[in-house]
């Protein structure tokens, strides 16, 4: 075994991520299949040398910035490898370094390459082109550029979090070559102790255990994930509420009216506080921003709902309700905004993609640590709240943002300076609502220091 694999050319571009830190390494590997992986991975244990296993590094915490060692990086790993296509039940491989973007391009235009296909999977490839359905890999990460080792890596959870189900249901198997090079097929049913021996809670699925695992396990080099069929009609709605009680009721009211109609799904459920509006006025001149409405004034928040199904008219009737609620709440019926076409729903849809990345440039993860908990049953937003009022009083400005029913929340201080100011406060109101960190957007190199903080603290 030897480390030749290893070169210097592209180190220094492979040091860093969307965190923002800086790390170093004394070599990088590009791979482009799971038995080059295996030798790469073979000879730095020989060697003593450490890896960091990397994706497309759109990461934000900094799990795929190396400290020191050797890089591992599967973004040149995009072959299709299998695909079936049967009747209610598709599934597709594909090497670790595909990222969502090319997969669901793939996918939508029914063209791939596929000389890796065996005559079944091509077969199923032609029946699938020449159907009439589009298949589509649910979970909607956000940031589309990123490799789906990486999303499963990073239990990466975008819009997409309510139904139906997260992440892990959609994955049905995970390729992952260890430290020492050997090579494991991971799959559902199987017990984190039967294959990860240094699985801390080896009772849980194996799957499950993989996934947030940041590549602590070793390199997944290959992913068998379930395909949907995309629902004919998807809709969105953006609206606008005084206080969050208000928009805690609407909600309310709209599950309950999409599950006595049974023939849509609600996808998602963001929302975002007033600061976040102020961010985004100043902002205007980001590309991105100029499609998404300013928040009225006296709005405390914002939400963000997506529906999906096959019938015009429950998706009529239903945006027919959101309305009527809003009247009859008083919350802005007339600001409220929806989207039936996929452009406009990809516009409104974006609020926090492009918050996320305003953050990014105006205050990068790597000096002002993101702090993102999940707390379910409503305690999430309970917490959100008076997180919110916290960041008002110290004056900073500041993005808060999460997932309903996932009870994911997420707060970006924009100011570093004096984030440390605001940052015992933040933590003292986290411990007390009994926070635990949610692993959305990984638990990197920052986030575990961040943890480390609140429990030396506590
Ligand atoms: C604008 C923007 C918006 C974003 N929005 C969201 C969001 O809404 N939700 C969210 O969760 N994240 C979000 N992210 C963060 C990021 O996109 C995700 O964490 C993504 O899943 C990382 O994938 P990647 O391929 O870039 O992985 P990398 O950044 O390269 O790596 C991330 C971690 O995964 C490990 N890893 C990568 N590939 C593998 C592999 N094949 N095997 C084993 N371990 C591996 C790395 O070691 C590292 O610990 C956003 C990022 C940006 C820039």
């Amino acid at each position: 075994m030897s480390l030749e694999m290893f070169g210097s050319l592209g180190v220094e571009a492979c040091c860093s991520d969307e965190s923002g830190l800086v790390g170093n390494a004394k070599g990088v590997a590009f791979p482009r299949s799971t038995k080059e992986v295996q030798s790469a991975m073979a000879a730095a244990w020989t060697a003593g040398e450490h890896v960091t296993v990397q994706g497309a590094r759109t990461g934000l915490c900094a799990g795929a910035v190396p400290d020191g060692g050797l890089i591992l990086n599967l973004s040149r790993m995009m072959d299709i490898l299998d695909f079936s296509y049967r009747p209610g039940e598709a599934a597709i491989t594909v090497q670790s370094g595909m990222t969502l973007e090319k997969l669901k391009n793939a996918l939508e235009k029914k063209h791939a390459n596929t000389v890796r296909f065996g005559i079944q999977a091509a077969s199923h490839w032609k029946a699938y082109a020449a159907s009439g359905e589009t298949l589509e890999f649910y979970p909607n990460p956000t940031e589309e550029t990123a490799t789906l080792g990486g999303v499963a890596a990073t239990a990466a959870v975008g819009p997409h979090s309510l139904e139906p189900g997260t992440l892990v249901d959609y994955i049905l198997s995970m390729e992952l070559v260890k430290p020492d090079g050997t090579v494991v097929l991971v799959q559902k049913g199987m017990r984190a102790w039967d294959v990860l021996p240094d699985c801390t809670d080896g009772g849980r699925g194996a799957l499950e255990a993989l996934c947030g695992s940041e590549g602590a396990y070793g390199a997944v080099t290959a992913l068998t994930l379930k395909l949907n069929v995309k629902p004919r009609l998807a809709c969105g709605l953006l609206c606008y509420f005084h206080t969050y009680d208000a928009l805690l009721d609407f909600f309310a009211r709209m599950r309950e009216t999409v599950s006595s109609c049974g023939e849509m799904v609600c996808a998602a459920a963001e929302w975002f506080s007033a600061s976040c509006g102020q961010v985004l006025k100043q902002e205007r001149n980001q590309a991105a921003a100029t499609f998404l409405p300013e928040f009225p004034r006296g709005a405390a928040a914002a939400l963000w709902m997506e529906f999906s199904g096959e019938s015009e008219d429950s998706l009529f009737d239903l945006l027919g309700c959101a309305l009527e609620f809003l009247e009859e709440a008083g919350q802005f019926p007339d600001q409220a905004l929806a989207a039936t076409d996929e452009v406009n729903l990809e516009r409104l849809g974006a609020m926090r993609h492009v918050l996320i990345e305003i953050a990014n440039c105006k205050s990068p993860c790597s000096q002002v640590p993101p702090y993102d908990w999940k707390l379910g049953g409503g305690a999430g937003l309970a917490c959100a709240v008076q997180v919110g009022k916290c960041m008002e009083r110290e004056a900073l400005p500041y993005l808060l943002m999460g997932h309903l029913l996932s009870g994911h929340c997420s707060l970006r201080i924009l100011d570093g300076g004096r984030r440390h100011r605001a940052g015992a406060a933040v933590e003292g109101i986290l411990k007390e609502f009994g926070c635990a960190f949610s692993q959305e957007h990984g638990c990197g190199r920052i986030k575990k220091r961040l943890r480390e903080e609140l429990d030396h603290q506590a």
